[in-house]
């Protein structure tokens, strides 16, 4: 490793906080699908920043969207009108069909505060006396304190006791839990359509549709949390949107802006009119440059028609997958939707597959010690997956001896 490498290591460890085990790889510029590391390797990114670069790095609309406005203007807050916010907005309410209303804010996490908070605002006057949110187990909703309660991972939530109340935890496609929780006292249930974090656990259609009829018999909030499953993601703009579903609330963040940061809490306009002027609010979020950033990502995920080959490619790469499984045995559990896809390791350890692949310059990222998870931008194509699928192969055959 070059000495770009070494100094940002040594810098690090001595003045970052450690709340990360990073990979030894520096990465300095990216095109595409590809990145370039300090001494110029190339590498295939299997992983685009967390499900966060859906179009690829470095994406030209989006530099110049970027560029253009920070030459004019970067930030005055939202006491003013700028350029693009409601713009944005108004793509935001086209992909999801109308009628919906949005709050900007500055990541994942703040965007599922957003909605547990409106989840609350609205109950008071809607349901008396409702306070609680229901999630499911192994859910992943955010670091800050809130959207952690809401996280169904308590490996992640108990060395940061006592967390908020009001949160009722349960399993993800059990529609009997779930009613059983929809009680009176709760104002809402928040859920994935597909968990991320959690290893790729998709919820199936029958399990959504029967929690958005009890949520409607129980005058609970129908909360999505799209953070990971957003723009295009698996197909659709919005994953839910497979399955014919009315949410009330939808989160949204990471691909937003292609890479750059933002979230937003989307609800259906009576619900967004819960909450009255002064009840929420956010200095950076829905500033004029990175609401350009949003405008030009949609516009060209949409120009370029990535959502159909996301769906495309993400067969391919689960075909792909299921086939390496059953010829070596050392995978099974394929699963996910569209480029966002996982499997389970066989008798060998997850991280040591996902460095192997680093060292042969792939970019896959592993959750906890069985799973494999792809996220690659949804520019991928068969030429990229048939690369990745040969040197999985070598490396898993490797591991396991
Ligand atoms: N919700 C989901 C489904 C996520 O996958 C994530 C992050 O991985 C979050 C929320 C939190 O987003 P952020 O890291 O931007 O706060």
């Amino acid at each position: 490793m070059g000495g770009l490498f070494e100094l940002a290591k040594q810098h690090d460890a001595s003045c970052v906080m450690q709340t990360y085990a990073r990979k030894p790889v520096m990465f300095v510029r990216g095109s595409g699908m590809r990145l370039y590391d300090d001494e110029g390797c190339e590498y295939l990114d299997f992983v685009s920043g967390i499900g966060a670069v859906n179009l690829g790095h470095a994406h030209p609309a989006v530099t110049a969207a970027v560029a253009e406005q920070a030459a004019k203007l970067v930030h005055v807050s939202n006491l003013f009108y700028v350029e693009h916010r409601a713009e944005l907005a108004c793509d935001i309410n086209r992909l999801l069909g109308g009628g919906m209303k949005v709050f900007f804010a500055n990541s994942g996490a703040e965007a599922n505060e957003g909605a547990i908070k409106l989840a609350r605002r609205w109950a008071g006057a809607a349901k008396p006396g409702a306070v609680t949110v229901v999630t499911t187990h192994r859910s992943f909703h955010g670091r800050t304190l809130a959207a952690l309660a809401a996280t169904g991972q308590p490996g992640k939530q108990e060395a940061f006791a006592p967390l908020p109340s009001g949160f009722v935890h349960v399993p993800l496609n059990d529609l009997d839990a779930l009613d059983a929780a929809l009680d009176e006292g709760a104002a809402a249930f928040l859920v994935e359509v597909v968990q991320g974090e959690g290893g790729v656990w998709p919820a199936t259609p029958e399990y959504l549709l029967g929690a958005e009829a009890l949520c409607r018999e129980r005058s609970a909030l129908f909360m999505l949390d799209e953070v990971q499953t957003g723009f295009f993601r698996t197909g659709p703009a919005f994953a839910h949107q497979a399955f014919g579903l009315t949410p009330d609330v939808v989160t949204l963040a990471k691909a937003m802006a292609n890479g750059l940061p933002i979230g937003a809490l989307v609800a259906r306009d009576e619900v967004a009119a819960a909450f009255r002027t002064g009840d929420h609010g956010s200095t950076f979020g829905g500033g004029p440059v990175i609401c350009a950033a949003g405008r030009a990502t949609i516009a060209a995920l949409e120009a370029e028609d990535l959502g159909r080959n996301a769906a495309a490619m993400g067969e391919y790469l689960s075909a792909g997958l299921r086939a390496l499984g059953e010829r070596t045995g050392l995978l099974e559990g394929v699963r996910g939707s569209g480029l966002m896809r996982g499997c389970t390791l066989v008798g060998i350890d997850a991280a040591d597959v996902a460095a192997r692949l680093l060292e042969r310059r792939m970019v896959v990222n592993h959750i906890g010690a069985q799973t494999l998870r792809f996220l690659p931008p949804l520019v991928c194509g068969r030429e990229e997956i048939d690369t990745l699928l040969g040197i999985l192969s070598d490396v898993l055959e490797e591991a396991a001896k």
